[in-house]
């Protein structure tokens, strides 16, 4: 039987990548649901399509959606909550989530709750509510479409979880591997958004190059592997070739190796354990001696440091660090802050937050709220100085 697929972010990075495999491989997969935040029209070319049984819009497209998917079959889903009334559809099996930002965390506890496969892209979930997240997803269900983590998770096949030692969570170093403080104070929007490995939506290509992507990935390894923040090894690897390595009490390393190629873990994600046949080359011989490593230079990045902080202290401070993060690169591409204010702010935000333990789910949308709007009059300040 196909396998059901809803795709909550189609019309991005990862969802227009995930199409492109489900489109190479019919026989697997049938799509029931697409969404969009607002490219009205590319949904309206995958409703033609792929004659999807629902699309969903944000409230803000609504309007536009209506006039143009009018003479589409499938029902339109809008209104607050319309990410998670597809996640729970009882037509689809998997959910890929691959929105931006706190959007996803919603969507990806109610498709859990309800017994759905999650391919999960949107790493900001895990980083703000992973014991939540964790304590609800059974065995399986959870799959890591983050190129690190789909790598980290076949490294540890058949692995006992008291063997290991550590995890290697490699990075490209972005665009400005090398650069000092000073020169990253006058970096553009335009420089920051060129990614040398990967193509990806705005905001994750400016997390990369500011390192907080590799901080948020080392939370996101923290609660998906049930590792220590001491566990985890964030490694430069300008070649992006390795995604993770895992270390063995034994002294082996266990590497996951591929050209940097999205499909092949959203491939895997979606036809989980199997491997599809995606013709995508492998690493040449002349690829694979050129692999290098190299430490991060946190002081210059310190987002990845204050990642690492908010990961060894709980709580809601990854909450906190995702919320003052996700607005400050709103603002840096909106050109209100400097590259560097967008650490700025969030080192500022969680200074001035007191710390709260323990959070449930509802005291997380609050103090995602409460880190919003400080991280916003800090923003201010900097964009008036
Ligand atoms: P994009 O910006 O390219 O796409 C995001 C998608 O989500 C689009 O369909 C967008 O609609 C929709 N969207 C954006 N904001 C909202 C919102 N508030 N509510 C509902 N829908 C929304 O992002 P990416 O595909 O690059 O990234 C998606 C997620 O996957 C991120 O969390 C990222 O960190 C993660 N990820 C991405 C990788 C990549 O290679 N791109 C690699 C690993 C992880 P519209 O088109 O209308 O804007
Ligand atoms: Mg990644």
């Amino acid at each position: 039987m196909k396998k059901r697929i809803a795709i909550l972010g189609a019309t991005g990075s990862i969802g227009r990548q995930t199409i492109d495999v489900i489109r190479k491989f019919p026989e697997f997969f049938e799509v029931v649901a697409l969404t969009t935040h607002s490219n009205v029209e590319l949904l309206w070319k995958y409703a033609c399509e792929f004659n999807p049984r629902y699309l969903g819009v944000s409230e803000r497209a609504y309007s536009t959606a209506r006039d143009f998917l009018c003479s589409s079959e499938s029902a339109l889903l809008s209104g607050k909550n319309y990410l998670s009334d597809i996640a729970t559809l009882p037509e689809v099996d998997l959910v890929v989530v691959a929105v931006v930002g706190f959007a996803g965390l919603e969507p990806t506890i109610k498709a859990l709750q309800a017994g759905k496969t999650v391919a999960l892209a949107t790493k900001e979930a895990l980083v703000v509510a992973g014991p939540i997240i964790t304590s609800i997803a059974q065995k399986g269900q959870l799959i890591p479409v983050d190129s690190e983590h789909s790598a980290a998770m076949q490294c540890l096949v058949g692995e006992r979880h008291q063997d290991i030692s550590l995890l290697y969570l490699p990075a490209s170093g972005g665009p400005f591997r090398g650069y000092t403080f000073q020169q990253l104070k006058d970096v553009s929007v335009e420089q920051a958004l060129k990614h040398p490995k990967w193509n990806m939506g705005p905001k994750i290509t400016i997390d990369s190059a500011t390192l907080m992507n590799k901080g948020l990935e080392l939370i996101e390894a923290v609660h998906l592997f049930n590792l220590t923040p001491e566990q985890i090894k964030v490694v430069i690897h300008p070649q992006a070739l390795v995604h993770a390595m895992v270390l063995f009490h034994d002294g082996s390393i266990k590497a996951q190796i591929s050209k940097p190629d999205m499909r092949i873990p959203i491939a895997l994600a979606l036809a989980y354990p199997q491997r599809l046949p995606l013709n995508i080359p492998e690493p040449s011989l002349e690829d694979l001696s050129s692999i290098s490593f190299e430490e991060p230079d946190e002081e210059t990045f310190r987002a990845l440091k204050l990642a690492r902080q908010a990961a060894k202290e709980g709580g809601d401070r990854p909450c906190v660090l995702n919320a003052a993060n996700e607005v400050a690169v709103e603002s840096f591409l909106q050109k209100k802050i400097p590259f560097t204010g967008i650490s700025q702010v969030v080192e500022e935000t969680l200074n001035k937050l007191p710390p709260t333990s323990n959070p449930d789910l509802e005291t997380l949308y609050k103090i995602d709220l409460e880190a919003r709007q400080l991280a916003l009059k800090i923003i201010t300040k900097i964009s008036e100085r």
